[in-house]
């Protein structure tokens, strides 16, 4: 069912479609296709409980509170969530209890601080005047969203969108709607949100599309493909100019120094790339070694990455789960055929698994790929499965020319401890995080996002508050 205007209900076209567990093909739901009707009524309720609901004039102190309400919900039910979210998308149970919800729930903790607390300014100007700037919630956001971190990236979104009073309409993936689901059940039950606040309409890419070209939206904040990323820019041109958010791919590098912390630097080059089976934007895809220690540092990444267990993912022992779908399979053998045919040398993995609690899902083993030149394609597109393509360099000159040389710039990662080297790099390097000596650090307090093709606009800290806030300059002539 759809949930809209605070109640369940059925889509106009009647149409449902199937939701499996791609680690095990079994049939999780069967959820509603939003046509362009279903989308049109979403906005319409989004639209009245903006334009006449309680939401963007309650006492900001009172929605930070609900927001509140809705972080401690999330993690009353952090448990349930998680498994919904593994057998939903195919990550491992451990990694959505430690990765997706704790996270999830706490930028519900962190912007409903915020709610009260992003104002504007008095300003200096000339003449006989007092100015001033308010700070006015954009109106109905449309929030569309992928399906690797689900839920997470749907609170990313949704907290901010709340705590400056705007109300949503939430997209989930086709393939992941079920924890998005879940949370709009909770909120019904639990959270006392007014009618109308977030709205969700479940479907494929034609209801993303009625969002995004949608007059009554003001603006859209999304996550997911440059290619669709595009189509909701159109969409944009073509309807309303409504504001629009991006966070995009990435092929980020992870550069190892000689005097860097070996063992530490490892496991981050491992999780780096591994973790949620590759299926990461920020995912440490290309992993710089100085030629001083290329042979020795991968074959210490090597054995580690040998002792990973491919598997079922509810099983603590197991370490990468099921890829998301058959198609996501077919892009990563693919990819790495062709990176077979550019010449790159195979260290590890290289196929998929489908022996044991395997033989079910979309298993792919952890790959190496070793001698990647910049010119490959393994080294320029994003592979979005558990592939990893490591180049050698000598001098810094070379390595920043390299790393550089990619449409993305989401994050990347350096490991040394020459601390001149680490903040030279850090000014030189174009991605919207740089992270020294470690890899994956993620706070709601920090900014997230990307530069050139990997997107604009950030997730969390103050920053993502401007994304969804308007500002008003107010002049009054003192007489
Ligand atoms: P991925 O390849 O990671 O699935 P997509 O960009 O295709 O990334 O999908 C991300 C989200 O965008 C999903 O919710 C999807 O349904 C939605 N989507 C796909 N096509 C469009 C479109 N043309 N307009 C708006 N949303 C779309």
């Amino acid at each position: 069912m759809l949930y809209i205007n605070g109640e369940w209900i059925e889509p106009h076209s009647k149409k449902y479609y199937e939701v499996t567990n791609p680690a095990t093909g079994e049939l999780l739901a069967k959820v509603p296709h939003a046509s362009k009707e279903d989308v049109d009524l979403a906005v319409s309720s989004a639209r009245e409980a903006f334009d006449k609901g309680p939401w963007p004039k309650m006492n900001p102190r009172e929605r930070g509170a609900i927001l509140h309400r809705i972080g401690s919900l999330i993690e009353k039910h952090a448990e349930e969530l998680a498994l919904l979210e593994s057998r939903n998308n195919g990550k491992t149970l451990k990694e959505a209890k430690r990765g997706d919800l704790p996270p999830a729930a706490e930028i519900f903790h962190y912007m409903a601080g915020w709610a009260d607390k992003y104002t504007g300014e008095t300003l200096p100007v000339s003449g006989p005047y007092l100015n001033y700037t308010l700070r006015e919630p954009v109106g109905v956001v449309g929030a569309i969203v992928p399906w690797n971190y689900p839920l997470l990236i749907a609170c990313w979104k949704l907290a901010p969108a709340l705590a400056m009073g705007n109300t949503v309409v939430l997209k989930p993936s086709e393939q992941t709607p079920l924890t998005a689901l879940r949370l709009a059940e909770l909120l019904q039950e639990e959270a006392d949100l007014p009618r109308g606040v977030i709205n969700i309409v479940t479907g494929f890419g034609d209801t993303g599309a009625a969002i995004s070209s949608h007059r009554g939206v003001d603006k859209v904040a999304f996550t997911g493909s440059v290619e669709t990323a595009r189509a909701i820019l159109h969409a944009s041109a073509e309807s309303n100019l409504k504001r629009i958010s991006l966070e995009l791919g990435g092929k980020s590098p992870n550069i190892i120094f000689p005097d860097a912390d070996f063992e530490r630097a490892t496991r981050a080059a491992l999780w780096g790339v591994f973790a949620n089976k590759g299926e990461v934007c920020s995912a440490g895809s290309r992993l710089f070694l100085h030629s001083e220690i290329y042979d020795r540092f991968l074959s210490h990444l090597l054995d580690k990455t040998r002792t990973l267990v491919v598997g079922d993912p509810l099983d603590p022992e197991t370490d990468i789960g099921s890829l998301v779908s058959g198609e996501q399979l077919s892009r990563v053998e693919q990819y790495v055929s062709t990176g077979l045919k550019e010449g790159a040398q195979l260290l590890c993995g290289g196929s998929r698994v489908t022996t044991g609690a395997a033989s079910k899902g979309f298993f792919y083993q952890p790959t190496i790929f070793g001698q990647v030149t910049q010119k490959m394609t393994i080294a320029r597109e994003e592979i979005f499965g558990p592939v990893l393509s490591v180049i050698r360099f000598k001098t810094e000159e070379d390595l920043i020319a390299m790393v550089n040389d990619t449409p993305y710039g989401l994050v990347s990662a350096l490991w040394t401890k020459d601390i001149e080297r680490a903040h030279r790099m850090a000014r030189q390097i174009d991605a919207g995080s740089v992270w020294i000596n470690d890899y994956n650090c993620f706070d709601s307090a920090s900014p997230f996002g990307g530069v050139k093709e990997s997107g604009w606009g950030r997730e969390m800290s103050h920053d993502a508050l401007n994304e969804y806030t308007r500002v008003k300059s107010v002049w009054i002539h003192l007489g």
